[in-house]
Parts: C-alpha cells; sequence; structure tokens
C-alpha cells in the first residue's frame, strides 16, 4: 500500500460500514496500479448525512460509494445526478468535482456488465422476469432496460411495491433505455405461470442468501434456453442457480456484479477503468 500526503483519498459511506468490501476490493486495484491512495470505510449516521457530504470537498476527498441506508437520502445533497439515478431513484457513487458533489449510478452498470459477460450468446430481446422490488431490484430493471430487453415484469411479495416500481420507473427509465420497454408487475403467485415463456430469470430479493429464508420457486417450467441471474452472493452458488444449471439453462452468480459495480467509481475518482481479476474474485469471496 503506498499512501503519502499528496495521495488521493476515496470513501465509502454507510450505517453500519464494517461489512463493507469496497475498501479491500478498491485496494486491490490500486495496489495492481501502483497507485497513491486509498478508499476509507467511513460509518455515517443518517442524522448528520447532510454535514458528512458537504465536507467532502474541504477534505479533499476524490468522492466516495454510497450503501445502505443513504443510496435515496443523500440525493437532495447532491449539486447534480445523472439520469440513471433519476431513473433508479438510488445513487451509490458520488464524484466531488471542485465544490461540486455529483452523484452516479454504477449498480446498474456492475449489473448489466456482470450480465453481459456471463451470457455472452445472449439475446437481450423477450421477456425478464424480477424477482423482488427493492433498491437492488430497480438497479437490475434499469440494467435489463439499457441491454435493450424490452418487456419487464416484476414480481414481488408485496405486491405494491412492484407496482410502485413498474409506475415510476416506465416513465423514468425511458432516458437510459436502449428501444421501448414496458416495466409491468405480476402477483408473486404468477411466477411459475411465467417460466416457460421468459428468456431472462433475475433474483433481486434477499431469498437464499445465507441468513436468510430460501427462495422456493418450482422450476419445472423453466425453459433451458433461459438466463438465469442470481445477484445474491452469498453462497455464490444460491439454490436458484443450482436448480437453473441442472435445467440446463445458463447460469451468472452475483459477485461479478459487485466487483464491477466498483469499476466507474474507481475510474472517476482514479482516472483508470480498472479490469476485474480472477485473483481479486477469489480474495473478495474469501472474506465473505
Ligand atoms: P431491499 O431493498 O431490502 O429489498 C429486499 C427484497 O427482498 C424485497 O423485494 C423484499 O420483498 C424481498 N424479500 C425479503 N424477504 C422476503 C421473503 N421472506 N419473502 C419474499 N420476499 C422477500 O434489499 P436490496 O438492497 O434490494 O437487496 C436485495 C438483495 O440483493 C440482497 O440480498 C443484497 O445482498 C443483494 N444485492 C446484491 C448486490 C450485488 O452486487 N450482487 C447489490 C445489491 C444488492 P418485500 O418488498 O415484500 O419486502
Amino acid at each position: 500500500m503506498t499512501l503519502t500526503g499528496a495521495g488521493t483519498v476515496a470513501a465509502v459511506i454507510g450505517w453500519p460500514i464494517a461489512h463493507s468490501k469496497s475498501p479491500q476490493l478498491h485496494q486491490y486495484w490500486l495496489d495492481r496500479h501502483g497507485i497513491d491512495g486509498v478508499v476509507v470505510p467511513l460509518a455515517i449516521d443518517p442524522a448528520q448525512l447532510e454535514q458528512a457530504l458537504r465536507a467532502l470537498p474541504a477534505l479533499g476527498l476524490a468522492g466516495c460509494s454510497v450503501t445502505i441506508p443513504h443510496k435515496e437520502s443523500c440525493i437532495p445533497f447532491l449539486d447534480e445526478v445523472t439520469p440513471l439515478v433519476t431513473g433508479v431513484g438510488a445513487c451509490n457513487m458520488i464524484k466531488v468535482s471542485g465544490d461540486r458533489l455529483i452523484g452516479d449510478n454504477t449498480d446498474v452498470f456492475g449489473f448489466a456488465e456482470n450480465l453481459r459477460l456471463g451470457a455472452p450468446d445472449a439475446r437481450w430481446d423477450g421477456t425478464a422476469l424480477v424477482l423482488g422490488a427493492g433498491g437492488a431490484a430497480r438497479a437490475v430493471v434499469a440494467g435489463l432496460a439499457e441491454l435493450g430487453v424490452p418487456d419487464i415484469v416484476v414480481a414481488n411479495r408485496t405486491v405494491k411495491r412492484a407496482e410502485q416500481l413498474a409506475d415510476q420507473m416506465a416513465g423514468s427509465i425511458k432516458a437510459v433505455a436502449h428501444g421501448n420497454v414496458s416495466i409491468r408487475f405480476v402477483p408473486w403467485e404468477d411466477i411459475s405461470a411465467l417460466l416457460p415463456n421468459i428468456r431472462f430469470l433475475i433474483n433481486a430479493t434477499s431469498l437464499g442468501m445465507a441468513g436468510q429464508p430460501p427462495l422456493t420457486i418450482d422450476l419445472s417450467g423453466l425453459s433451458s434456453d433461459c438466463v438465469v441471474n442470481d445477484i445474491v452472493y452469498q453462497p455464490l452458488e444460491t439454490d436458484l442457480l443450482r436448480g437453473a444449471s441442472a435445467r440446463g439453462c445458463v447460469t451468472v452468480d452475483g459477485l461479478g456484479m459487485l466487483l464491477h459495480q466498483a469499476r466507474p467509481a474507481f475510474k472517476a475518482w482514479f482516472g483508470i477503468d480498472p479490469t476485474v481479476e480472477d485473483q481479486q474474485r477469489q480474495l473478495i469471496l474469501g472474506s465473505t
């Protein structure tokens, strides 16, 4: 690690923050490129979010990653946001430019890039079924729209939340969508009936994650042409991915989303678009 008084300092802010993999993830690239810099974890009390953000330029920070619970609440304190932040309703990366704070959403890129690389032969048409309607599901929906998927269906335990997602994003996502896109919602009970006709299935709920209840859906109707992605990465091979793989589907795990969302942040702060490497993947896997 190289860090001098002339080094570039960035941060990751959340509350709590101890669990964050971001410092480790960025440190790998800082070492790889011999950059004089660091990404420090900062636990920011939600009640002091505005003061903390306003201090970033004065402290000379290059920017920060934003994690739970600040991804939505930081937006009013930013000077500028990208259309993606507006479309998704969440910001996970801030760049300091002079004394201005510019917000972006790199979860969308992380999701889309991971899917693109994990399913290189996929045709981005047909219907995608997204399970979940939380913050991560919003980034997934935007990523699918950016990839060009024209028909996105959202199923969530709490139907109201899926309805809100579809209503809000249907208009705002046009700015980033690749072509026309329809976003609609269905009740959770309709999932099985949809499986034979979908081209993409994405789990964006916390179901199946270590310590959470399992995701129990009957995959018997799932077509082997369907690409299945679980954004849960603890465990790396979830029951959903195992079941889909047994049916002959191309499957994509969730760790790549975490790794690739960090790339635009690193580029914004340190000026280099880094490459996700297998050794880095193993490092992060070993620490989860
Ligand atoms: P969130 O906003 O809290 O949303 C959680 C989602 O899971 C909601 O749709 C919720 O449904 C659903 N859910 C939770 N418990 C459920 C249950 N018992 N039955 C049915 N549905 C249930 O969380 P988030 O930020 O969107 O994150 C969701 C998951 O994505 C987490 O596991 C997180 O680790 C993962 N994630 C991964 C990455 C990555 O880089 N790979 C990035 C972000 C998030 P209700 O609306 O009905 O509560």
